[in-house]
Formats: C-alpha cells, structure tokens, sequence
C-alpha cells in the first residue's frame, strides 16, 4: 500500500484537505472514513465513469490506499435517522402534533429555518442528521473499545457538499469541545487526493466497507435523492415489510424528480398519513406559503435544498439535470439488490440498540439535537 503523504504538498485549510492529508501522516492518529450515500453514485465521474455507476467497492479501495484506517459507510448513521425520525413522528402522531414534521437532515434547510423562518423550529425534527448521528456514535464507541489504544481518533467524512461542513463545525455537535465530525471532504475534495496521491481508481479492485459499522439497509442508500428519507420512514412505519408492500411504496408518488413537490398518502393502522416531499430551497419557502394559506396540509414534509436531493449537491461533479436522474437510478438499483430493505432488519442496528445506545439518555445525547433562532 501507498505511503499516506500529499505528493503535491498542497495544503488547503479551507477544503479541509490539508488538515485530512496531516492526519493520515500523524502516526498518533486512527483516521476513520464516513461516506455519504449520494457520494458512490457521482465519484465516478471524475474518473470516467458514467453518472450513476455505483463506485463504492473502487472508493473503498481507494481510501484505504490513502491511509485510512478504517472505511465505514454512513448509510448506517441513515438507519438510525430513520429508526429515531419514525419513533418522534409516531410520538407526535399520538400526541396530535406539531405537523407538519419537516425533515433535519439537510443543514442547508435547517439554517434557512433558523435564519430566516424561526417559527417553524419546533416543527423540525430533533434528530441529528446521518453524519452527525454516525459520528457521535464512532467517537463514542471508540472511546469504549479503545482504551489500549492511545492513538487520537479523527472522523472524516465524505459528503455530496460543502453545507455538511457548517453542520460539523457546529457547537451542538461536539461533546466535551470534541467534534464528532472533525473534517468534512467533499466528493470533489476527495477526488482531488485521490489524484494527488496518483492513484488509479478504474484500476482498483474492489473493497467493501469494515464491519460492523459499515452496514447499512436499501432504505438507507435511497436517502442520497429526493424522497429517500421520506421512503424509508414508511417503509419503517408501515407494517408487513412484503414485496408487494415495498412496490406499493415504490409507486406511491414519493419518487422521481419531474416535480418540485410530491405528495403521498400512507395508510398506517387505522390512520392515513399525508406526506409531502420538496427539493429546492425556493420551492420549500413555496411550500411553507402554501401551507400557511391552508391550502395543503401535511404529516410530514421532507426537505433537501438542493435540486435533486443529495446527489444534486454543490460538492459533487458537476452535472446536468439527465446525470442526476441517473445518479438516483443508481441509488435505487444498489437498494434493489441490497438483502436488508428496511432500516430495522440491520442487525449492526439491532446491536447498538442493545448495546451503546440502550440506555435512553446516552441515545438521546448521541442522537438528537436542538436548534436555536439565529433571526434576531
Ligand atoms: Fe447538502 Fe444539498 Fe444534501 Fe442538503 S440536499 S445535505 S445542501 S447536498
């Protein structure tokens, strides 16, 4: 394997590449690697490859060639996003509101809610996004397992934008002064070390993410596009998890990005759940418009800021409208043939939950957050 050093000794404080590069090199540091869902999908094309093909096997490759220590994918911080988004929204179902519940896992929509729209605070949901989630779970289960081990650890992650590094950088996501998230690389960050360092990515073999945090459900990979986070709450709160059920799911308006907002009913028992999904900042403030007027009204509202949901993000190779639809197909295709569909069948969340997360005000601690009003 490679040496961890940056052939080019370009040092890029604001990209966090530099600071990256420097931990790889410390030897009294264990870097570990997080990467985002929509990031597999859309790193390809700095190399070649077509828009959509899934590179998560050759990415893999590729950071351990860069030095990383250990490689996980954040489709598990996803899992529990979606475990812990589903249990608050059936809480709120029973307690009758606030609704509608909007989504926390861009930054970018929950500064704009901050900033500029406060009232809507305690519509937000209180979960952490995937990143944050899975970060604070690293660093807090390598605080327990590690305690032979003097080395540092360092979380990086690998995010479709630059708008995950404001949320890592926030004061609510460090613990003790420690960041849970230490350096966020964009897609394109990363695939400028890649360069540096001369690796050859269409050559790599494949390698698959450690374990046990490595693994995630179908649901959690669809969270990269517009709709996923949506999708995998139902597939979570619906009941039967059959094949016609997840088609019925599939079908039911949540998916696509012909439209900036798309709306679903989903019968859960005995209730229907009326969901809205919009991508786009300016068509969420729309959309907030609209609900004030009284002229829709919904349960549970998901909102990405950016066109297209994460694969659409600013970090990414640049692409046109045709490249995000197939970066999306590329999401869909990799849940198609993933065994574990729904975020609760993940044994690896099984087993924090009956472990680092059982007991309720650790998991609260790791898990959720709160949000202040930035307007005044
Ligand atoms: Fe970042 Fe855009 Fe995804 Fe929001 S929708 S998290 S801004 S890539």
């Amino acid at each position: 394997q490679c040496a961890a050093v940056c052939p080019t000794g370009a040092i890029t404080l604001r990209n966090n590449i530099g600071e990256v590069w420097q931990a790889l090199q410390d030897p009294g540091k264990r870097v570990i690697a997080q990467i985002a869902p929509a990031v597999r999908v859309a790193i390809g094309e700095s190399f070649g490859f077509a828009p959509g093909d899934n590179a998560m096997g050759k990415l893999v490759a590729a950071m351990r060639r860069l030095g990383f220590d250990e490689v996980y994918d954040t489709t598990l911080g996803a899992d529990l996003t979606v475990m812990e988004e589903s249990h608050e929204f059936l809480e709120r179902f029973k307690k009758g509101g606030p609704f509608p519940m909007f989504t926390s896992c861009c930054p970018a929509w929950v500064r704009y809610v901050e900033n500029s729209n406060p009232k809507y605070i305690p519509h937000l949901s209180s979960c952490k996004s995937p990143q944050q989630m899975f970060g604070a779970v690293i660093k807090e289960s390598q605080r327990q397992i590690s305690a032979p081990d003097p080395r540092e650890t360092v979380v990086v992650s690998i995010m479709p934008c630059a708008a995950k590094k404001f949320e890592a950088a926030r004061p609510e996501f460090s613990r003790d002064g420690v960041p849970d998230v230490d350096y966020v690389l964009t897609t394109r960050g990363l695939s400028t070390m890649i360069k540096e360092m001369g690796i050859q990515f269409s050559e790599l073999d494949e390698d698959a993410p450690d374990l046990p945090l490595g693994m995630g459900s179908g649901a959690a990979v669809i969270f990269g596009t517009t709709g996923g986070v949506a999708e995998a709450v139902i597939r979570r709160v619906s009941g039967k998890k059959t094949y016609n059920l997840l088609r019925e799911i599939k079908y039911s308006g949540v998916r696509g990005m012909d439209r900036s907002v798309k709306e679903a009913a989903v019968q859960v028992g005995d209730d229907e759940i009326r969901i809205a999904v919009v991508h786009g900042l300016k068509n969420a403030q729309e959309l907030l418009k609209k609900i004030e007027r009284g002229e829709v009204s919904y349960h549970l509202v998901e909102v990405m800021a950016c066109p297209g949901g994460c694969i659409g993000g600013a970090g990414q190779p640049f692409g046109l409208s045709p490249e995000k639809n197939l970066r999306a197909r590329g999401l869909y295709r990799a849940d198609k043939v993933a065994q574990i569909k729904s975020s609760e069948q993940n044994p690896v969340i099984s087993a924090l939950y009956n472990g680092l997360l059982s007991e309720e005000a650790q998991a609260h601690d790791l898990l959720h957050t709160h949000y202040e009003d930035q307007s005044r």
